[in-house]
């Protein structure tokens, strides 16, 4: 087991965490199946509103390539299909039936598993919707299904506050896990599985899997700051990903021949009285998973899939296809007299300006900026944090000036859009936002 030392990072230090419990949510109405979230991916229809379709029917492809399918997370009938602007598909709402019916997939058992060839086991993948589960580094489009990757990373561990933690999702699964594991040593001869150094829970259960613990703070448990800090040529850039929940997912599929539809979601955040996982559907509505245990307002803001990297949720909106999470804090409207410069015991911040430098009890958080972007006053914060060593300062100016090949230089492309640059930065520049897009766009105009 090899062990890593990230130093750089954060301990974040935000109340509304999750407890370890987990409530079992009762049946929604209907789910969703949300193409918008999937980033890079072109969605193209199979569907049309009044259709009939089971668990597991596909409900749309990937233009890129089609035989790359999304399946429906429920079975009933197809009552909307919601746009965006430009025709972007948002939202694939299925109204579930009291009994739903499921479409029959492959069953494969372990001995079948062990001897499929890989070839075969990408195409079942892909058959039964799962493949999109599998990530690429550094742009986290879909893996592409005709290379093979130098490894595949396991991410378990959940660093950010309000994700579902493994203690959680691996609790009672483990001889599951252990048999998607094995799916993936066919894709990979390189299969790395790492955890906290202090997670007594999985060390224990999986003590012959684990390769890597690591010490660091967020975003330690990112698949790309590992890689960053464990590789050794530039080959294994193009490494594969898979978070440890959707492992679970892969052998479900082949025990049982039915679309796993199954999600452990983390409920948190301030505004939620009772803050727990829930163990739910894929798709799920927003509004029954606060429902009854959330203070519900236009003052609440809904942050799906973590308070860093998630996006801003509709509350009549649906849980997304990555996303396990669900997180309501206030969006801090008031205005604040001279709030930037008020010594507050209770603002989140990495200055020394603010008394809260010392208060290492969780704090709340909220979506108020608490002053007003201005210029960069190079204070190194943002370098500071960054796990992967991009001067995000720098990188951020060769951006605006369009020097790309300067922005490469600095490590653009090890940027694993973690947020921290942005949330320390006093002067509130959108570092992460500009990062991101600008890697996005340089990955389309490659393909
Ligand atoms: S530059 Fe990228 S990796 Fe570094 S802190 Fe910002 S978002 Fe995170
Ligand atoms: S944290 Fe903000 S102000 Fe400080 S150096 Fe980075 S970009 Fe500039």
């Amino acid at each position: 087991m090899i062990s890593v030392n990230i130093k750089k990072g954060l301990g974040l230090n935000i109340s509304g965490k999750p407890s370890h419990k987990v409530e079992v949510l009762e049946k929604p109405t209907r789910v969703a199946l949300l193409p918008e979230r999937i980033p890079f991916v072109k969605p193209r229809l199979k569907v049309k509103i009044g259709d009939q379709v089971k668990v597991g029917t596909p409900i749309f492809e990937d233009k890129r390539n089609p035989d790359m399918i999304f399946l429906s997370p429920g079975g009933g009938e197809i009552i909307q299909i919601n746009f965006g602007p430009r025709r972007v598909i948002r939202e694939v709402v299925v109204a579930l039936d009291h009994d739903e019916a499921y479409e029959e997939l492959p069953i494969f058992s372990e001995t079948q598993v062990d001897s499929i060839e890989r070839k075969e086991l990408v195409r079942v993948l892909m058959a039964v919707g799962l493949w999109p589960f599998f990530r690429e580094l550094p742009f986290r489009d879909v893996a592409d299904p005709d290379f093979t990757p130098p490894a595949i990373i396991v991410n378990l561990d959940a660093t950010e506050p309000f994700l579902p933690v493994p203690e959680v999702y691996l609790k009672g699964y483990i001889d599951l896990f252990e048999l998607g594991l094995k799916i993936l040593r066919k894709l990979s001869q390189i299969v790395f599985i790492s955890t906290s150094a202090d997670n007594a829970f999985v060390l224990q259960q999986l003590s012959g899997s684990v390769t890597h613990t690591y010490k660091g703070d967020y975003p330690a448990n990112d698949p790309g700051v590992l890689l960053y800090h464990i590789k050794k040529t530039p080959d294994t850039n193009r490494t594969w990903y898979i978070n440890g929940q959707d492992v679970l997912l892969l052998a479900r599929l082949l025990k049982t021949g039915r679309y796993p539809v199954e999600r452990t979601v983390a409920l948190g955040g301030n505004l939620v009285n009772n803050k727990t996982h829930l163990l739910t559907r894929a798709g799920v509505p927003l509004n029954h998973i606060a429902r009854d245990r959330a203070e519900i307002s236009d003052a609440a803001r809904y942050i799906v899939g973590g308070i860093f990297r998630g996006y801003i949720g509709n509350k009549d909106s649906y849980i997304g296809f990555y996303e396990t999470s669900l997180t309501l804090i206030s969006e801090g409207a008031e205005k604040e007299f001279f709030g930037f410069a008020r010594p507050g015991f209770k603002k989140p911040s990495r200055s020394r300006a603010f008394l809260s430098f010392f208060n290492k009890s969780p704090m709340p958080m909220d979506c108020n900026f608490h002053g007003e972007e201005r210029a960069c006053i190079n204070c190194g914060y943002c370098a500071e944090v960054c796990p992967v060593d991009i001067l995000p300062q720098f990188t951020y100016k060769s951006i605006l000036t369009d020097e790309i090949e300067e922005a490469l230089a600095h490590g653009l492309l090890d940027c694993v859009e973690c947020g921290l640059c942005t949330y320390v930065c006093p002067t509130k520049i959108e570092l992460c936002e500009v990062l991101k897009n600008t890697k996005k766009l340089y990955y389309l105009e490659q393909v």
